[in-house]
């Protein structure tokens, strides 16, 4: 299949300022070598604990925070390397929705408004064709003509979501970061919008990174997931793969603690001690080690190297080398 989406060894630092200058007086790793692909039509899930870089990760990529270090290959050309013009022709096939769409939709303006921006930001459209891209998308995301002269106040938090989605989609774009899009849903709704996700993604060809703290959701949704730890990408792999054998003890200690839809996979949980330690200052060798019931001598002083120990599944843990 063909890669869409190529990040390699992607880094995000945040300045530390200190002193009455706000001097730089150190950095956060906010995203450490951050490294996985995404193929064409593919979800690929990214889980952690808030605070561990998925969000800064997902913007990372699509330039809305400045990497500091590394490359994102979409369709084999560096967006790192962009000038701001040349980003900005990319914008259209690179979209993001989040979390909370009240945030993303101006208050004053028409869902019908709010979905003719982007076309007017990115194509040479006549009024007509504008207004059948509306109603093709209105429609692809359960909006009624009626809708669209409502403001977004005027929805419940799902309705707003399939505007968001409305209007990220609109411009057709090839990839979308989708950041925690169902987490402040209902769960009945969860399962409406995500299963909208999916319809859209065969009939527009997408390709996704999803990202979220839920791992059911994840599951669900996702073709191959991520997990990440303080910046870093512990493991990847297929989802089937990823969910029936975790190789690294901190996957096996998030998966112990999700309800199992097969008593059959039900584990003993596996409980972590301490909290996630801060990004400001992670811990020598692996990050994840005075957390790690697995904890060696080497784990206190050597970062893991990442191994692919099955086709397609790779893990950073001192557990599995040779
Ligand atoms: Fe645990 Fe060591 Fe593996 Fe880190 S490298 S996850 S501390 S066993
Ligand atoms: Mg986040």
């Amino acid at each position: 299949e063909n890669i869409l989406l190529d990040v390699q060894h992607l880094k995000t630092y945040f300045p530390i300022r200190g002193g009455v200058m706000r001097k730089a007086v150190g950095h956060v790793h906010a995203v450490e070598d951050v490294s996985f692909q995404i193929r064409e039509q593919e979800t690929f899930g990214l889980v952690g604990e808030s605070g561990c870089g998925k969000s800064t990760t997902g913007r990372s990529i699509l330039r809305l925070i400045e990497p500091t270090g590394g490359k994102v290959l979409f369709d084999g050309t560096d967006l790192c390397t962009l000038s701001r013009e040349q980003l900005r022709l990319k914008r259209r096939d690179m979209q993001l929705i989040f979390q909370d769409p009240y945030a993303s939709l101006n208050p004053r303006m028409t869902v019908h408004k709010l979905l003719e921006e982007p076309l007017l930001t990115h194509f040479h459209l006549s009024p007509k064709e504008r207004e059948e891209q509306i109603q093709w998308i209105a429609q692809a995301v359960g909006i009624t003509a009626e809708h669209l002269e409502r403001y977004p106040h005027q929805f419940s938090g799902g309705q707003r979501q399939r505007i968001a989605i409305a209007r990220a989609l609109i411009c057709k774009p090839r990839f979308v970061v989708a950041d925690e899009p169902v987490s402040a849903l209902d769960v009945s709704i969860q399962s409406q919008i995500l299963n909208l996700l999916m319809g859209l993604q065969q009939d527009l060809k997408l390709s996704y990174l999803f990202i979220s703290h839920d791992l059911n959701v994840v599951r669900h949704i996702s073709n191959r997931v991520g997990v990440m730890y303080l910046g870093r990408l512990v493991e990847t792999g297929s989802t089937e793969d990823v969910y029936r054998n975790p190789l690294h003890p901190y996957t096996k200690a998030l998966l112990s603690a999700i309800p199992k839809r097969d008593p059959s996979e039900e584990k003993e949980r596996i409980h972590l001690e301490g909290d996630v330690p801060s990004p400001a200052d992670p811990p020598s060798g692996c990050a994840f080690h005075d957390r790690c019931p697995h904890c060696m001598g080497i784990c206190k002083e050597q970062p893991p190297q990442t191994r692919e120990l099955e086709p397609g599944h790779r893990v950073a843990c001192h557990l599995y080398n040779p």
